[in-house]
């Protein structure tokens, strides 16, 4: 390294201390926010190459990546649309063909050049299956000596992850010699033994901060010890273990990003609880007002299903406390959520309070409103709208009503949370398909209902005092149910409550997976269904993410459709359709008078029509479990028996089959999110609230499931015990600038 390093605190030092990296390397490495030397310690491998040995062509299997030597025994060009040059090497115990493609003859020229018949070769590269024999494409090559001993690697060579420009080679050898250095520094008895901070100064040491008592309990390896090993495994390491995440070294330190995570989420969680609220009394009339709770369910045509009644009675205990619920409700689609998110609505109202909800869309926030009308509406109270599409004059009105508090009940999209929008005295916010809001939007939110001077006539609270911020409780609801130890690590920082029965009467989903070559057969069931008076959504799907695209499908299938079906009434409803349009087709469809609704995936989450029963998916490889499980669920909401069609275009991907197979298997949402996580990854699945997990360095939440009940309980005990080591250890995986921990 260039200089020399005050001793402490080295590894907080700018990359630029390094060989190699001068201020344009800087700016590559800063582009991945690799800035300090402990940034790089902490960027891990996403897997190895193992050029430690030579592998005798004989053993080699397909998919490894091997490092193999022999002789060339042949060299020939051809030139089909690329030049194409294909070679043999034999170590005697076999042959492995070479093929190099290029767009120019100069450079196959040159390569042909170089690769003399009777030439030794050291190479490495994925192995494949060739039309004679096992093949490497594009191999790293090198032309040595025969009589030479062969060099190889001493330790297993990392791959990191990384972005264009930022080259292996670059991080490597920058990571290399903090590695090396810190490898000079220790004695090799301490990596051994791995000693805490706490029992002698850390001098140029990697802190390790999770404490010694739970280390040795656990018989973790020290934090530098795994390190150096991660970056460096040793030849005779098991690469496969490595990978697979089953090695000690790595499980250490996933182990301790998974902790870091649910410290953060626990904290966060934390320091919400300490927020004050004004909690919801139950029992206590305001000065003449009637219980709009009683009076709700009193009106309602059916009785709250067991689980409903559980989860109510949650929240009705949450928000009776002076600080902010922060519940979590998880229930499959159908299960009733809405008709909970309208009771705890009510609590919040009779209590002298304003209650918002947010949907993710449109179409959503609209029925959420049109519920809400019907139901609030009779009682005297007043719900207003606001979404993105509002017109100017409405929109003036409803921020109006808002503000002055004469609507108690505001449904709305992401308009809710925007600067105009002040509330008079939000006591709930209660937010749909939370998954796809990310967590600035649900904290922007959360400020709106924030209020620093506590209203006078309500100071229910008697610890209140002026000064002290208030907010609102909060609600959120998912239909995409994940198993529970999951949610642990996903929702830490909520309190979980699962709806897990559907409403009585309901009959389970027929699914039928059928290739796109039926599409005759399944029209005339339609048909048929139709002229028995059943209703059917038919929806159409694009793998391209543009809404035009998607829309102009539609139209052209609603066309297609009206032509082959002309004795059924038809609609089209999709996500470029004016607010009204959309709603009067949607009325139309509710009332029957529409029987055959052509759709986009705007329906996916939240439309309510029980008497349909039938719905046709074209397409339905393109989309994902989850979305395929969330369309399902708008049929089987009615008494009648309802059937799903996946329609798919050849050929069908294992994948695609796979996924359709999983819907034609199951009926039950916490199936299908566990599939969803196995063939997508968290990421994918719990959506952009949860990009945390999705970015860990080193941890995967679905593979790693099983050390979480153990994390858990960990994490709890640093907070009670190690409260020091908390910060430290947060702040080292996740960095200082993440918002759930600064909420
Ligand atoms: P989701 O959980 O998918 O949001 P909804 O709240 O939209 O489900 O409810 C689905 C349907 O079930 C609605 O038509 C609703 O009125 C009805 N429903 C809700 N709870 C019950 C119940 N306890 N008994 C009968 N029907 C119910
Ligand atoms: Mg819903």
């Amino acid at each position: 390294m260039k200089k020399n390093f005050r001793d402490e605190a080295w590894l907080e030092q700018s990359i630029i201390v390094l060989n190699g990296i001068g201020e344009k390397m800087l700016e590559r490495f800063a582009k991945r926010s690799l800035l300090t030397l402990n940034d790089l310690l902490f960027h891990l491998p996403i897997r190895y190459q193992d050029k430690t040995r030579v592998v005798p062509i004989s053993s080699l299997r397909i998919g490894d990546s091997a490092l193999l030597t022999g002789e060339l025994t042949q060299c020939k060009t051809h030139f089909a649309r690329r030049a194409v040059l294909s070679c043999e090497i034999s170590d005697g115990s076999g042959v492995v063909s070479l093929r190099f493609f290029h767009f120019n003859k100069q450079q196959v020229a040159g390569l042909t050049r170089a690769l003399e018949q009777g030439k030794w070769l050291k190479c490495f590269g994925e192995i494949k299956r060739g039309r004679q024999s096992l093949e490497i494409t594009h191999p790293e090559y090198r032309i040595i000596d025969q009589h030479q001993p062969i060099q190889v690697d001493e330790t297993l060579t990392p791959i990191y992850p990384t972005t264009e420009g930022l080259s292996q080679l670059a991080l490597r050898n920058a990571i290399g010699q903090v590695i090396e250095h810190l490898k000079s520094q220790i004695e090799p008895q301490e990596v051994q033994q791995g000693k805490a901070c706490k029992e002698r100064p850390c001098k140029e040491q990697v802190c390790d901060f999770l404490p010694l008592s739970i280390r040795q309990e656990l018989q973790l390896p020290s934090l530098l010890q795994a390190l150096i090993y991660l970056h460096a495994p040793p030849p005779d390491c098991p690469v496969f273990e490595l990978v697979e995440g089953n090695d000690p070294y790595r499980q250490r330190l996933v182990f301790e990003e998974l902790l870091a995570h649910q410290l953060s989420m626990k904290r966060a969680y934390q320091r919400q609880a300490q927020q004050y609220a004004y909690p919801l009394s139950l029992a206590s009339k305001q000065s003449g007002q009637q219980q709009y709770s009683t009076q709700f369910l009193e009106q309602l045509p059916f009785k709250l299903t067991p689980a409903q009644s559980r989860v109510v009675a949650e929240i009705a205990a949450d928000v009776s406390q002076s600080h902010p619920m922060q519940r979590l409700i998880q229930g499959d689609v159908g299960s009733g959520k809405t008709v909970v998110a309208a009771l705890a609505a009510l609590y919040a109202i009779e209590n002298g309070f304003q209650a918002a909800l947010m949907a993710p869309t449109e179409l959503l926030a609209e029925q959420h409103r049109d519920n809400f009308q019907q139901w609030l509406e009779p009682m005297g109270l007043s719900v207003a709208w606001l979404s993105g599409k509002s017109k100017i004059k409405q929109r003036r009105e409803a921020l109006k009503c808002i503000a002055d508090g004469t609507a108690q009940m505001i449904i709305g999209t992401h308009a809710l949370f925007q600067a105009e929008v002040t509330f008079h005295h939000l006591g709930l916010v209660i937010i749909d398909e939370q998954h796809r809001f990310g967590v600035h939007q649900r904290l922007a939110l959360l400020q709106k209902g924030q209020e620093l001077q506590p209203n006078k006539e309500l100071q229910l609270n008697k610890e209140s005092q002026p000064g002290k911020a208030f907010y609102p409780h909060q609600l959120i609801m998912t239909a995409t149910p994940i198993p529970r130890t999951l949610a642990m690590t996903a929702y830490a920082d909520l309190d979980c409550s699962i709806i897990d029965e559907l409403p009585p009467g309901r009959t389970p989903v027929e699914t039928v997976v059928l290739g796109e070559q039926r599409r005759d057969d399944i029209l005339q069931r339609v048909h048929q269904a139709c002229l028995n008076g059943r209703q059917a959504y038919w929806v159409c799907t694009l793998i391209e993410e543009s809404e035009v695209l998607q829309c102009q499908a539609a139209e052209q299938t609603y066309e297609l459709l009206c032509s082959q079906l002309p004795d059924i009434s038809i609609g089209l409803v999709h996500g470029r359709m004016k607010g009204d349009e959309k709603k009067a087709v949607m009325r139309s469809f509710k009332q029957g008078d529409i029987l055959l609704l052509i759709a986009t995936t705007v329906i996916e989450v939240g439309v309510d029509v029980p008497n349909a029963s039938l719905m046709i998916i074209e397409n339905a490889e393109r989309l994902g479990l989850s979305q395929l499980h969330q369309l399902r669920g708008r049929v089987g909401r009615g008494s009648q028996s309802s059937a799903c069609v996946l329609m798919y275009g050849s050929p069908l991907s294992k994948n695609g089959k796979a996924r359709l197979m999983t819907l034609r298997e199951t009926n039950d949402g916490f199936e299908v999110a566990r599939k969803d996580l196995a063939l997508r990854g968290p990421g994918e699945v719990l959506g952009t609230r949860q990009t945390g997990l999705a970015e860990m360095k080193i941890a995967d939440i679905v593979r790693d499931q099983h050390l979480i009940p153990g994390i858990n309980e960990v994490a709890q005990r640093i907070i009670n015990d190690y409260p020091e080591a908390v910060d430290p250890l947060i702040n080292r995986w996740i960095g200082k600038n993440r918002d759930y921990q600064n909420v």
